[in-house]
């Protein structure tokens, strides 16, 4: 039997973290999350190339931020901290909340008051984290819990912690260790841009270290009701469905728009239409169930198929990151779902005449 045990990003890759003997490592064992091939969706919308579906929703709080997380936490534990601040559009709190709780180091969320996932708050209350909701948006969040790290005692855990990008980096190591080079297209929902930065980087240094013969070309997608990149102005009130990347002014937009012109790739965007679309199919033909805003880079590849794009592109790879878990927010599920459910009175034909059998 193999006796080999995965240990979290930190022990896998630390050689290329900025991590040494005296980090303490905090860990939920984040990191080797499945690579799906979606042969059902692929069929389904005629795609030509193989569609390999990067499942971050099977991180230990349901989203990729826990790649992040461990690297940004391990190394405030290791530097002194004495608590972590986040502005949050629900899952970075969560991760923070959670790590934190683990490190017995204090965490404060900022959020946008009414606009969290129902899951993601229930995560940052129950790990007891210090939860203020503002009457604003994520964007004014992130400038408060700027201005307060810099005046007070506490770190910042947002992605603009350079600690969060090294640990994100991981996935496209993990994506490149499982094909053995990067793929030829990857696609993710853009919303404060620090995960396409991070996907870049690690593309770039396994790259540059010879693990990997060549890189992707990075499509980012962003909500069409919150697309500052892609009208290349901010947005001042953003609006869409998928609120995790509900995101008027992204703080790692000019690292976003690098990873698209260096790789030759691009950032569109994607109605709510299409995103719930996409997310209806994966649940549908896939058996996956990600959360709106993960559903952003299927609802991309779809519509640059319609487009034409991939065209000349036949037989090669492309990944999809599904950033987090569908269970984050069970109340859009319920309302967009092709299913009801039939009540009925506890009786066998009754029962048996509802079905049709
Ligand atoms: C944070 C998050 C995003 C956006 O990632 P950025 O790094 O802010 O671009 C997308 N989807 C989910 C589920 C997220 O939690």
């Amino acid at each position: 039997m193999m006796n080999y045990r995965w240990r979290g990003v930190i022990e896998e890759y630390r050689k290329y973290l900025p991590v040494s003997d005296k980090t303490p490592v905090i860990t939920l064992l984040e990191g080797n999350t499945p690579l799906l091939e979606a042969r059902n969706l692929a069929e389904y919308i005629s795609l030509p190339l193989r569609l390999l579906l990067k499942y971050e929703g099977a991180n230990p709080t349901g989203s990729f931020k826990d790649r992040g997380m461990t690297v940004a936490i391990s190394k405030a534990v290791e530097e002194g901290a004495k608590a972590v601040i986040c502005a949050s559009t629900g899952n970075t709190s969560a991760s923070a909340a959670a790590y934190g709780a683990r490190a017995k180091l204090p965490v404060i969320v900022i959020i946008p008051k009414g606009a969290i996932a129902l899951g993601k708050l229930a995560q940052a209350l129950l790990h007891n984290a210090k939860v203020v909701a503002i009457e604003g948006n994520f964007d004014d969040a992130l400038r408060i819990v700027v201005e307060i790290s810099q005046k007070f005692p506490v770190t910042l855990v947002n992605s603009l912690n350079p600690y969060r990008i090294e640990g994100q980096k991981t996935a496209a190591f993990e994506i490149s260790d499982v094909l053995g080079d990067a793929p030829a297209f990857h696609a993710l929902p853009v919303g404060n841009a620090g995960n396409i930065t991070a996907y870049w980087k690690g593309y770039k240094e396994y790259h540059q270290l010879g693990i990997n013969k060549r890189l992707p070309r990075m499509l980012g997608f962003q909500a069409a009701g919150a697309a500052p990149i892609v009208e290349g102005r901010p947005i001042e009130n953003p609006q869409t469905v998928a609120t995790a990347i509900r995101i008027g002014n992204p703080a790692s937009w000019k690292f976003a728009v690098q990873a698209r012109d260096e790789s030759g790739g691009l950032i569109d965007k994607v109605t709510d239409e299409e995103i719930i679309q996409a997310y209806k199919l994966l649940a549908s033909l896939e058996g996956i169930f990600c959360e709106p805003a993960s559903a952003a880079s299927v609802a991309g590849v779809i519509k640059k198929h319609k487009e034409g794009y991939f065209k000349s592109f036949e037989g090669e790879t492309i990944v999809c990151t599904l950033t987090g878990h569908g269970l984050k927010d069970p109340q859009l599920a319920v309302e967009t779902a092709p299913a009801t459910f039939i009540s009925a009175p506890p009786d066998l034909e009754e029962v048996v005449k509802i079905l049709g059998l």
